[in-house]
């Protein structure tokens, strides 16, 4: 209850706090490409400074730069704008790698064009953007990023050379067009490769992740009825003894042992002692609040720590948990055969070993089958 008053608020306060940051911070994904944006962001501004330069030194004229300049300002607001209302989600691709590029092409072709002598370093410049797609394009994006440059530069070629005298520029011309050409394609093959290499890694990633869960569960559980094994629930009560010595909130242990297990096995046979034991793990599992661990700690005996439970409220519920037993239907044994259970508590004592409990657990376990079993005994 105390919970849910403050976690509320807090949430919200947190959500009102991410709406106002530059990166969002509820949501990762969200996050890592708010972060990539700004990158982009600074590098278009670094190449604005670089336009500035051309203007300064005479490469550029005033108006172009003024264009450029409006662009790249316009151009980051509106992909800043799409990213934090969460508009770039509906894309097929969220991160809009392909239209910052594609838009990043066309700034630079329009700089390109407008800058007479200094082209040929600003073909450099545009390896900047093309290598953004390096990571995320696909070889058939990259090459169309390429052919849609291309194509732009090929147009401002052909526009220029019909200014010139035809016979002497077209070789000129078309050598200029080859040798990004050829550049640009070799990296838009290269990139697909280094995507495919690291969708290689991502997806054997995602199979070692898999991998480990199961390999955890395997090692937590037990295999025949699912449950927590012995090792999982010592580091439990490990756990649950350090946070009772913390806050003083009380545990309790349960040691529970099927009564006559063997004459069982010795009557219906393995098989049907195998489907006894998972049936009692779920009749149990049943019952138990969330905040309750079941362990199966041996063969047919298992250890339940109750948390947040007094001695008495164990007790209560423990006689339930053997009435429920004694009464529930086990489907691999005949009709009229009976499973009962013999049950020991103990109520963890502030300060001592967890050994010390569980010894007084199976003190009272023994106790229940000296006094006949299908019992709750008690050792305080
Ligand atoms: P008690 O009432 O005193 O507890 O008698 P019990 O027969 O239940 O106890 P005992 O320790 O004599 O026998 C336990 C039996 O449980 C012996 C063992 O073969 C059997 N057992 C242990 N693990 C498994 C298992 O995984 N499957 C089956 N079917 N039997 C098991
Ligand atoms: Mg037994
Ligand atoms: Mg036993």
């Amino acid at each position: 209850m105390e919970d849910g008053d403050t976690a509320e608020p807090t949430n919200a306060a947190a959500r009102r706090a991410s709406r106002f940051a530059l990166i969002p911070q509820d949501d990762p994904e969200q996050a890592h490409r708010v972060r990539r944006l700004l990158l982009a962001g600074c590098t278009s501004f670094v190449v604005l400074f670089l336009f500035w330069l051309y203007y300064l030194i005479g490469l550029m004229d005033g108006p172009a730069l003024t264009n450029l300049s409006i662009a790249t300002i316009v151009g980051n607001i509106l992909f800043y704008t799409l990213f934090r209302t969460g508009l770039n989600t509906r894309a097929p691709d969220p991160s809009l790698t392909l239209w910052m590029i594609l838009f990043s092409t066309l700034v630079l072709l329009y700089a390109i064009g407008s800058a007479n002598d200094g082209r040929a370093s600003l073909m450099l410049v545009y390896l900047v953007p093309f290598l953004f797609g390096l990571f995320r394009l696909s070889i058939v994006e990259m090459l169309s990023i390429a052919a849609f440059f291309l194509a732009g530069y090929g147009w401002i070629l052909s526009r220029e050379w019909m200014q010139m005298d035809p016979r002497i520029a077209l070789h000129l011309q078309v050598f200029q067009w080859i040798v990004p050409a050829f550049v640009l394609c070799w990296f838009a093959i290269f990139a697909g490769y280094v995507g495919s290499l690291r969708k290689n890694v991502s997806d054997s990633n995602a199979r070692l992740e898999e991998a480990l869960t199961r390999l955890q569960a395997q090692v937590s559980r037990d295999d025949l009825t699912g449950l927590y094994n012995r090792r999982t629930i010592n580091d439990i009560l490990e756990q649950e003894r350090s946070r009772s010595d913390r806050g003083g909130l009380p545990f309790c242990l349960f040691m529970l042992d099927i009564d006559h297990f063997k004459v069982i096995n010795d009557s219906w046979g393995h098989a049907a002692g195998d489907e006894v034991l998972k049936t009692f793990s779920d009749s149990v599992s049943q019952i138990l609040r969330p905040t309750d661990f079941l362990a199966r700690y041996g063969g047919e005996e298992f250890l339940l720590v109750s948390t947040q439970t007094t001695l008495d409220g164990a007790q209560r519920m423990a006689e339930r948990l053997r009435a429920m037993i004694a009464a529930a239907p086990f489907p691999s044994l005949p009709r009229n055969a009976q499973v009962t259970v013999s049950i020991g508590i103990a109520e963890y004592r502030l300060g001592e070993p967890i050994q010390t409990a569980l010894l007084r657990a199976d003190a009272a376990l023994y106790a229940a089958k000296q006094n006949g079993r299908n019992r709750v005994e008690t050792v305080t």
